[in-house]
């Protein structure tokens, strides 16, 4: 990074951090552990988010680094949540990672439509150190179809994140997000099942765009173990919305690396999202690369969009904190 854009991050992004920042949602793998590259299929949705065929931990810590370089960076990670996955291999990948590589926290891919025993979960989650599930998808790209909430979690998921109070980590289906009542009846349906699990809706339940936050959030009041992580949301108007209905205490920083690590921003247009990207990455849905302007890896886009949602809904420096920090921990020690 130049002078100019590592002296943008030391005047605007790092006061705003803890000493510590706890990113509550990043992947690593290896395509070795995939039974093909999606974006080398004719499959629908293959080319949705084409992204590097290996991303090591190696890679993945030295992004937080390189993003926070005068920060503790610790991530919760996973592997690589579509069909593509072979669930054996990346499971023993993610816990390689998570041992050899201190402040990583894994998550294990879990969900029926991969086929595996309450017993292997049992084996997986005491032999890898597994903090809990990151919801299997068995889809690629944005072809969400009819998928419901009930059929992404089944009962040895459920059974296991209420007994072992574990973190479930969702990415909600469907066009309509968190905003489809489908989907805000199959998370109240998640929270009710296993009332002792810690939900985490990925990407804020993915309402990058203020319509969709606006829609979308009332359905979390009054549940107590539903959490957001503010991945690839980059816009504070997202975000003010969400502070203003469930409090800066739902909200766990997260990335989203090795997406967010692009330099760039996710803005709106018109009713959809678009990543404004320096030129030199690969083609993807929704990607524009351009140049003649300044960027900075989109980590600090979010970073930024909470800083100002923080500010803007009347939020203390210790409780914005807690978003970067303090509010993932307790979660991963099992303390709320
Ligand atoms: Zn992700």
């Amino acid at each position: 990074m130049t002078d100019n854009v590592l002296a943008y991050y030391r005047r605007e992004i790092a006061p705003f951090l803890p000493p510590v920042v706890l990113d509550f949602h990043t992947h690593t793998w290896s395509a070795n552990d995939w039974k093909e590259r999606p974006w080398a299929t004719d499959k629908a949705g293959g080319r949705y988010m084409v992204t590097d065929e290996h991303y090591p931990p190696e890679q993945l810590l030295a992004d937080g680094r390189a993003c926070f370089p005068d920060r503790v960076y610790e991530a919760v990670c996973f592997g690589y949540p579509t069909p593509a996955v072979d669930w054996e291999k990346d499971t023993a990948y993610i816990a390689a990672a998570a041992r050899e590589h201190a402040g990583l926290w894994p998550l294990l891919l879990g969900g029926p439509a991969l086929g595996v025993s309450r017993e292997r979960y049992e084996q997986a989650l005491d032999a890898g150190g597994f903090h809990g599930f990151k919801v299997f998808l068995n889809w690629y790209g944005d072809a969400y179809g009819d998928t419901r909430v009930e059929d992404m979690v089944g009962p040895a998921e459920l059974a296991l994140a209420n007994e072992r109070r574990l973190v479930v980590l969702l990415h909600v289906p469907r066009r309509g997000r968190l905003a489809d009542p489908d989907i805000q009846a199959g998370v109240r349906w998640l929270a009710a099942e296993c009332p002792q699990a810690k939900i985490v809706l990925a990407h804020c339940g993915r309402c990058y765009l203020p319509a969709e936050m606006k829609a979308a959030i009332g359905c979390l009041r009054g549940l107590d173990n539903v959490w957001m992580d503010t991945s690839m949301v980059m816009d504070p108007v997202v975000l003010q919305i969400a502070l203003n209905e469930i409090g800066p205490g739902r909200l766990l920083f997260g990335t989203d690396f090795p997406v967010a690590a692009m330099h760039g921003r996710r803005v709106r247009v018109h009713d959809h999202w678009v990543d404004v990207v320096a030129p030199g990455y690969p083609p993807s849905a929704y990607r524009v690369a351009g140049e003649g302007y300044q960027a900075g890896p989109m980590a600090w886009e979010i970073v930024l969009a909470i800083r100002w949602a923080c500010e803007l809904a009347g939020v203390s420096d210790a409780e914005r904190a807690g978003i970067f920090y303090d509010n993932g921990k307790r979660l991963l020690r099992r303390e709320t």
